[in-house]
């Protein structure tokens, strides 16, 4: 573990012990994790995640995932985690449900120990912000605004924040008390909550405001116009729609901040491409070492990625973003150096860690992986 300006960071993972398992909904769940070696706890800013490590009977290989730390940076003494457990695509019943999630659910108890990477991610609420907030999620894309909101109300911030999420129904909604609790209390605090499909014991008024999608004509409704801060996490078309609504209602796109749970898109169109390499000389080539697969391999520059060119020649290295911020795909390098493909990439911690989906080699490289 070393000492870093913003506290104890420690290196690759560091075992957790769940010190409590509490059901947040009929789908959600919070995990408590407090270090099993009685350490602090690096701190983390509102909206960071950390990867989880999993050992899962039937899985070949430990599962890796990234979830959110749901709660305020300030609840002193543990990370939780909120995880929504995951079934089969609607339209492919017959596929596996989520590996992690569902292990989660069902084996992870009170005592179990997991292994966790330490917190890291951009999509952060900017404490130093004055300005009014707006915290826009779909279903467990609430849980970077549970921790953000609570992060304002902790500080006393007197900002001006809307929490606004949407989510199917009373039985899936998890944090609703809670939201509503803080926002009887502080009057900068508002809240709205939109069922798509209310149940027959959800009551309007009481458990949500109003039906339907979280929308433009709701937002217009609601803001006082485009000009605070957004904060978007949910399914990839609530963000789309979002997005381009937004934007569209003059929303400068450097006020509009997001993260993705599953494969990243671009909000802006397509789906992203895995960064392109625009900065190499076409003869440019690198050879790269996965030390411990035994494999080396030419790097070009139409590889883009050394995620790329590790998939390309048989190394499987976990990833979940390939945007460069889940921080699942680090690797430690232990000879030569690279670059990233994007300035916006934020460094992993950790002296000589690269995130293998968004860096190139600059010379011979080798990894150990
Ligand atoms: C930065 C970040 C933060 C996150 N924070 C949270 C959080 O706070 N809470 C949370 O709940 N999640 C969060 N996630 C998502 C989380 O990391 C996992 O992706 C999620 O829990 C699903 O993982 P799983 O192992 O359960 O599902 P997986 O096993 O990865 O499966 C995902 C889906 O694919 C389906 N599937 C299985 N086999 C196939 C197949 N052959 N073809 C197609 N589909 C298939 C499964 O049925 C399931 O629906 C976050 C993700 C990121 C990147």
């Amino acid at each position: 573990m070393s000492e870093t300006a913003q506290g104890p960071i420690w290196e690759g993972y560091r075992r957790f012990i769940v010190a409590r398992k509490v059901r947040e909904s009929g789908t959600v769940t919070s995990f408590y994790l407090t270090p099993e070696d009685g350490g602090p706890l690096a701190p983390f800013r509102p909206g960071q995640h950390i990867g989880i490590k999993l050992d899962i009977p039937g899985q070949f290989v430990p599962v890796m995932r990234s979830y959110t730390l749901s709660d305020s940076p300030s609840q002193a003494g543990h990370y939780r985690l909120s995880i929504k457990r995951e079934p089969a695509p609607a339209d492919e019943p017959e596929l596996e449900p989520g590996v992690s999630s569902n292990f989660m659910h069902d084996h992870v108890a009170e005592g179990t120990v997991v292994e966790l990477r330490a917190p890291g991610g951009d999509f952060v609420l900017r404490p130093e912000g004055k300005g009014p907030v707006v915290l826009l999620s779909g279903g467990v894309g609430c849980t970077p605004m549970i921790s953000m909101l609570s992060a304002i109300a902790d500080a006393g911030a007197a900002r001006e924040v809307w929490f606004i999420h949407g989510v199917k129904n009373g039985a899936e909604h998890a944090f609703g008390s809670f939201v509503r609790a803080l926002a009887a209390e502080r009057p900068n605090i508002h809240v709205h909550i939109r069922y798509s499909r209310p149940g027959p014991a959800d009551e309007a008024g009481r458990d949500f405001d109003s039906t339907g999608h979280v929308d433009m004509d709701l937002l217009r409704q609601l803001l006082p116009g485009p000009t605070p801060q957004f904060y978007l996490c949910g399914a990839t078309p609530f963000m789309k729609s979002l997005y381009q609504g937004l934007t569209d209602w003059g929303v400068d796109p450097f006020q509009i901040n997001y993260e993705f749970f599953g494969a990243a898109s671009d909000l802006t169109g397509e789906e992203a491409p895995v960064p392109a390499v625009v900065d190499a000389d076409p003869d440019e080539t690198y050879q790269v070492t996965f030390e411990r697969s035994g494999v080396t391999a030419t790097w070009t520059p139409e590889i883009g990625s050394l995620l790329n060119l590790a998939e390309a020649n048989g190394v499987m290295p976990d990833y979940i973003c390939r945007k460069g911020m889940c921080q699942t795909c680090m690797q430690h390098v232990m000879h030569g150096s690279f670059k990233y493909l994007n300035d916006a990439i934020v460094p992993p911690a950790g002296e000589g860690n690269v995130l293998i989906c968004s860096a190139r080699p600059t010379s011979d490289l080798v990894l150990n992986l």
